[in-house]
């Protein structure tokens, strides 16, 4: 496939098909999208309901200096956030879509202006580890420093702040909206966090003040430095390790390997609980052999305890042409996951599936039941499982 057909160009606007999948991912945003918005929540994947109306406006955006930006010559800016390297000229924006240079000052559009704000379960975004059953409120504003062909927000996320529905909400109100649903943590999610740095550190700051989890589900693609700067603030991140492969990475994702790999590396020496979520996608990532390899890796450099997500494609964006990923093929991934010495490898979004559960590594019963976004921990005290006290990795209170 030539890499031209799969990775969009940034800036332009996309047409709104839906996917042939009903889109699932993104009803939940049709809630949000629309011109009469509201903070909304969810119970499980079955209900959502508006919990206070507040008006979302077309647009909204409220520029703030960002740390990011390296002043070159000509006036010109580079921002350092991400392997892209942006170099913008006054009045250009970056890849991301979200970064500009305003008469040679450098600038984010996306602080204080989510246009996803919702209540799910945290298995949702998903993390499996992380006081199942517990509620997050996750936030996410316009932008994605990638491209990738399979996106599954791609009308929130591949699109310019000035194009979306967004709330006007700064750190601290993030903060108090989580206190007063009862969420345990505040989730950077349903879009790219590289895209909103800014206001993800900023939002951390304030929830770690209220005691709240932070986590955040990103594709990895940042540099280390800032990479380092929000670290501190997190207690769990997943990162997307699309393919095992830099040529998918360029072709379909617009975007490199190693510095992902990189990512993952320093998430994991910083002491944080890490998962990893892999999208399975018929004919472009499914090889066995391939991913054979990606999971050794994983078990070698970041531990055989890195709970390992094998998710289900569902034809939708550039890729509405592709089947839904073959839950035989889930099943043979799952094999050479645990073959290759992973502990705890599931299948994603093939509700049911007995790979949703968590099993004890060590007696094999069952200590985490799920079913969709319901769970039920069975087997599990304070971390350990109840049957033989092996320690199940992972943030249980
Ligand atoms: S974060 Fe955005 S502006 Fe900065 S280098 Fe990456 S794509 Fe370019």
């Amino acid at each position: 496939m030539g890499r031209e057909g799969l990775v969009s160009k940034p800036a332009v606007r996309r047409s709104r098909r839906p996917g042939r999948d009903g889109g699932k991912r993104r009803d939940w945003f049709r809630c949000l999208g629309a011109g009469a918005c509201a903070l909304a929540w969810s119970r499980g994947s079955l209900a959502s309901a508006s919990l206070e109306a507040q008006e979302a406006r077309k647009g909204f955006v409220a520029p703030r200096p960002s740390p990011f930006f390296t002043p070159v010559e000509g006036g010109h800016l580079r921002c350092e956030l991400c392997p892209h390297g942006c170099r913008m000229a006054p009045g250009e924006r970056g890849r991301c879509r979200v970064r500009e240079n305003r008469r040679g000052q450098g600038y984010t559009l996306a602080w204080g202006n989510p246009c996803v704000v919702l209540l799910e379960p945290v298995e949702r975004m998903p993390f499996f580890h992380v006081v199942p059953g517990s509620r997050c409120l996750s936030v996410a504003t316009a932008g994605c420093n990638l491209a990738c062909a399979f996106c599954e927000v791609w009308d929130t996320a591949l699109v310019m702040p000035e194009e979306v529905h967004a709330f006007d909400l700064p750190p601290a109100a993030v903060v108090e909206r989580a206190r007063q649903v009862g969420a345990r943590s505040v989730a950077f999610t349903l879009g790219e966090p590289v895209a909103y740095f800014e206001y993800m550190e900023a939002v951390s700051a304030e929830a770690k003040k209220a005691g709240l989890l932070c986590l955040m589900h990103s594709a990895g693609f940042v540099n280390p430095a800032p990479l380092d700067r929000v670290l501190p603030l997190l207690d769990a991140v997943n990162i997307d390790l699309k393919a095992f492969d830099a040529g998918f990475y360029r072709r379909v994702v617009g975007g490199e390997l190693q510095p992902v790999l990189e990512t993952l590396k320093r998430v994991r020496a910083a002491g944080l609980h890490l998962e990893i979520t892999h999208l399975l996608i018929p004919t472009l990532n499914d090889d066995l052999g391939r991913l054979g390899e990606m999971c050794s890796w994983i078990a070698g450099e970041l531990g055989p305890d890195t709970p390992l997500h094998l998710s289900r494609f569902y034809p939708l964006y550039r890729l509405a042409n592709l089947p839904p990923t073959p839950v035989s093929t889930l099943n043979r991934a799952r094999e050479v996951a645990q073959a290759a010495g992973l502990r705890y490898a599931y299948v994603a979004k093939v509700p049911g599936h007995d790979g949703e559960n968590t099993a004890c590594p060590a007696c094999r019963n069952l200590v985490i039941r799920r079913v969709g976004f319901m769970v039920e921990e069975v087997g599990v005290a304070g971390g350990r499982c109840r049957s033989c006290g092996e320690k199940i990795p992972g943030i249980w209170s």
